[in-house]
């Protein structure tokens, strides 16, 4: 198969008018009339733009797949109205299944009665967009054992009738009786999430956790992963394990750590404090993460640290220094890199070591960053000064914390919304989205277009991805 269009091939050719696939594999690369002379008689497609395939660099696919199946209640507020979307719901669901939504917001507490009639059949379960308070139906509440006996709950309470019984509104922590009888994510919720990644063009993710491995297991197994899936266990889960490929498209590669929290609920660990003089809080001690990771590596696995805050970030580099040595195969990664100090940049140049980084999250955080730490806006989603180190950075989404939308990361990017300095090209930003996330992943020979790289490619129109070819397959939608 003959592809042409606007190549960007991410080697030191630079761009090119063609590409010929044969079979899985990626046979010639150049001008399209040579390519047609050498082939003659190919099927040929023709696209604005050809990328190497999509990597989404960082992402929960089955917590992204549960969230894809929450009814979207967004801008609902009156109950009537939530309950309509409940029975247009109950047709496309079997009886007995969990019917769940969240982003309503009401001014009263209505009881179960709307839900009961919307779904006489289904348990359902509601919750409001604040997530701090929920409405189920009577299906739901008997689910859940909830009854006239059942009390209210530490840091909680169940709206009751005039009897004392549930009427079917619960307030905070009276939720999580709720969200216990409700089933955990399985199968169907992590190859939705795979799903709609390889939907969105992307022919690899990078899978960061809370996702017990039989599942990938089981779908790599019956041929059903829909991308090639570079995997990383949880550090509670990985003694036991094999590293290595199951088929052709899942490695179990890496085990993930967490040095801090997050911004947003100022859990970041900072090297100055928080305008309330907090420092943000340390998860697993950089010890731990060294003599834990020392041992994954001697293993054969990869290690993935989560590092958001300043000093999360020059903590961790002090552990991947120390590292160094025993990461001989794949590089180690540091997740996020968020917030980054002057005086720690040029720690980074020279290690073995890849940069996984979302760049769309500043689209949210701007507003965060600005709040949390005024005057130190300059020391966040540092993309061009993170290039400047040489490392390969890795373009990923967190989902389900963002949307896994590639063209989020462009925009952002490129048009990095702290103002700070820190945009690339759109030719960096793809590089960090194919052959940058190969780099992380430890896949030399994947993320480019080159001879006898794996035929993986995303496709183009109109400057949005529209299809791939994922191991010589054409996909277009
Ligand atoms: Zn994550």
């Amino acid at each position: 198969m003959l592809l042409s269009g606007n190549v960007w091939t991410m080697t030191e050719l630079g761009q090119a008018e063609a590409v010929y696939l044969e079979g899985n594999r990626i046979a010639a690369v150049g001008g399209l009339e040579d390519l047609r002379t050498r082939y003659p008689g190919t099927r040929s497609v023709r696209l604005e733009r050809i990328t190497p395939g999509l990597h989404d660099a960082h992402t929960h696919p089955l917590q992204w797949g549960e969230a894809l199946g929450l009814l979207d209640l967004a801008g609902v507020n009156d109950p009537r109205e939530a309950a309509q979307r409940v029975a247009a719901q109950v047709r496309e669901i079997p009886p007995g299944a969990w019917i769940r939504g969240v982003g309503y917001l009401f001014e009263g507490y209505p009881s179960s009665e709307l839900l009961d009639q919307a779904a006489p059949h289904h348990p359902v379960f509601l919750r409001s967009r604040d997530l701090h308070s929920g409405w189920a139906n009577r299906q739901a509440m008997e689910a859940a054992g909830l009854s006239a006996r059942t009390p209210d709950p530490p840091g909680g309470a169940l709206v009751r009738d005039s009897g004392g019984n549930p009427s079917g509104y619960l307030l905070e922590h009276a939720q999580d009786l709720l969200l216990g009888a409700t089933p955990k994510p399985g199968l169907a919720e992590l190859e939705r999430g795979l799903r709609d990644l390889a939907a969105r063009g992307y022919t690899a993710t990078h899978h960061m956790g809370s996702c017990p491995l039989e599942l990938a297991e089981r779908l790599a197994r019956s041929d059903q992963l829909p991308l090639r899936l570079w995997w990383a266990l949880d550090k509670e889960a990985w003694r036991g394990v094999e590293p290595g490929w199951r088929g052709e498209r899942l490695e179990v590669a890496a085990v993930k750590f967490f040095v801090d929290g997050a911004l947003g609920s100022r859990t970041a660990w900072m090297v100055e404090p928080y305008p309330d003089g907090s420092h943000g809080m340390p998860l697993d001690p950089l010890e731990f993460i060294h003599r834990e990771g020392a041992e994954a590596l001697r293993q054969g696995f990869g290690v993935v640290v989560h590092a958001i805050g300043t000093q999360a970030v020059r903590g961790l580099l002090d552990v991947f220094s120390g590292l160094a040595p025993l990461a001989t195969g794949r590089p180690l990664r540091m997740e996020h890199v968020q917030h980054v100090r002057d005086e720690d940049l040029p720690r980074f140049r020279g290690l073995p070591l890849a940069l996984s980084l979302q760049p769309m999250h500043a689209l949210e955080d701007a507003a965060l960053v600005r709040h949390h730490l005024p005057g130190r806006e300059h020391e966040a989603f540092r993309l061009r000064d993170l290039w400047a180190t040489g490392l390969p950075l890795a373009f990923g989404s967190d989902a389900p914390v963002a949307k896994p939308e590639v063209l989020d990361n462009l925009q952002a990017a490129l048009h990095p919304p702290l103002g700070n300095g820190q945009a690339l090209s759109l030719e960096q930003a793809l590089w960090a989205h194919t052959r940058g996330a190969a780099l992380a992943a430890g896949w030399n020979q994947q993320g480019w277009i080159r001879p006898g790289a794996p035929a993986d490619l995303t496709l183009w129109e109109g400057g949005k991805p529209v299809g791939r070819v994922l191991a010589g397959q054409l996909e277009l939608s």
